[in-house]
């Protein structure tokens, strides 16, 4: 027979670490599936191992987009975590909760509960924020008691202070909290680095409970179908080794494979656009999710096929709704600066010293950033 529990979550990278403590917390049974390994490797906890962690196909699943107009007919790499902590045991560990006007879209669009006053308790509840800047309004927009630390740097740059005063002198406003009142502006990153360790999302919030004995971890478990009676999700069927094996859920399955992996999944278990799965043979479940829409992380930079990003930038935002963070050096900035014009958003990204970055997000005509440019 088939393990039961209450709650079966498909992916362990930033959403599933966080919900998998969450929901273990009372008596509920939680099961975690994650597909990769345990984040053992040693380059996870060091911040500035994501360089070799980016091309390991150990614990990066290693995504290539398909070839578009937008890229030169290229296709640009979609690096993605496939191991304990998902993409926050690989990713530039910048602390960055994004727009409030993203989030109030969403919950115009109908999407209750997702505007950005409804998650900003949640994001308070989980972050221990260490130092900060010492200005009325800080608690408003900052916890302290979470376990998720989230540090400055350790100290100011000259060169980085430079470009400070360089975007304020154009005329981008200082900004010291972009996690606070308003995103656009000019300031140092703050990270989730502590004592010179990256924390990912599994270190801050798995980890600690592992050993709880209503939350099952498993680890090289890949799913390959959510099971339906009916239009309700019911259990799941993963891979581990050369044997499947199926869960039930008395409750909840929650689906937390990443902007990639959960989409993948719900279409090869029957939910999607009916058209494209019935042309690849999938048997429809649910008639959905018409709407094509993805707003992912673009790391093309140290020399490589800047073109190609900031074509892809602009094709993406020319049809709207495109949202990117952008890493690389100065010939893409000037190629999304020159394309953005007044429209302008921006970052400038390098890691020339892990602890030495800062950022801007320049304002567009709707007052809010559009992209973010990290500088080194
Ligand atoms: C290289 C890189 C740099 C980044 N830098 C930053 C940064 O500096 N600051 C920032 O705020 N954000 C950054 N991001 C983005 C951020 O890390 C992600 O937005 C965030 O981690 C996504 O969380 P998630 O839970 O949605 O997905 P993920 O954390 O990607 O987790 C998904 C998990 O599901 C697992 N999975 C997928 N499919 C299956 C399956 N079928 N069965 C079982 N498990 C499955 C995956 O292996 C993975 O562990 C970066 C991302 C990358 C890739």
């Amino acid at each position: 027979m088939a393990d039961e529990f209450d709650y079966i979550i498909i992916g362990a990278g930033s959403a599933g670490s966080i919900l998998a403590n969450r929901l273990s917390a009372g008596d509920a049974t939680v099961c975690l599936l994650e597909a990769g390994p345990p984040d053992r490797n040693p380059w996870i906890h060091i911040p500035a191992g994501f360089t070799r962690t980016l091309a390991n196909p150990k614990v990066n699943w290693l995504f290539e987009s398909e070839p578009s107009e937008g890229t030169a007919g290229r296709p640009v790499y979609v690096p993605r975590g496939k191991t304990l902590g998902g993409s926050s045991s690989i990713n530039g560990h910048i602390y960055n909760r994004g727009q409030r006007m993203d989030y109030d879209s969403w919950a115009q669009e109908g999407n209750r509960g997702w505007g950005y006053a409804d998650i900003l308790p949640y994001f308070k509840r989980g972050e221990r924020r260490i130092g900060g800047p010492e200005q009325t309004g800080d608690e408003d927009f900052h916890g302290r008691d979470g376990e998720l630390p989230v540090t400055d740097i350790d100290g100011p740059e000259p060169i980085c202070d430079a470009f400070i005063d360089g975007a304020v002198g154009i005329g981008i406003p200082r900004n010291d909290d972009y996690n606070g009142a308003t995103q656009a502006g000019v300031g140092y990153f703050q990270r989730v680095i502590e004592n010179g360790r990256r924390v990912s999302a599994a270190r801050a919030f798995l980890h600690p409970v592992k050993h709880r004995p209503n939350l099952d971890i498993r680890t090289n478990a890949h799913t390959q179908r959510i099971l339906f009676d009916g239009a309700r999700a019911v259990g799941v069927l993963y891979k581990k080794g050369d044997q499947t094996i199926e869960l039930r859920a008395r409750q909840e399955i929650i689906l937390s494979s990443g902007s990639v992996g959960s989409p993948q999944l719900l279409q090869i278990s029957g939910v999607g656009p009916a058209a494209l799965l019935k042309d690849l043979g999938v048997e429809v479940v649910h008639d959905l999710l018409r709407r094509e829409s993805l707003a992912i992380y673009l790391d093309r930079g140290f020399g490589r096929n800047h073109d190609a990003v900031a074509g892809n930038i602009l094709d993406r935002r020319a049809n709207g709704g495109f949202g990117a963070v952008v890493s690389g050096g100065v010939e893409i900035i000037n190629a999304e600066v020159d394309g953005f014009s007044n429209n302008l958003g921006g970052v400038f990204h390098g890691f020339p010293r892990p602890h030495a970055q800062s950022a801007v997000a320049a304002t567009s005509q709707t007052g809010d950033a559009d992209a973010q440019t990290g500088f080194a």
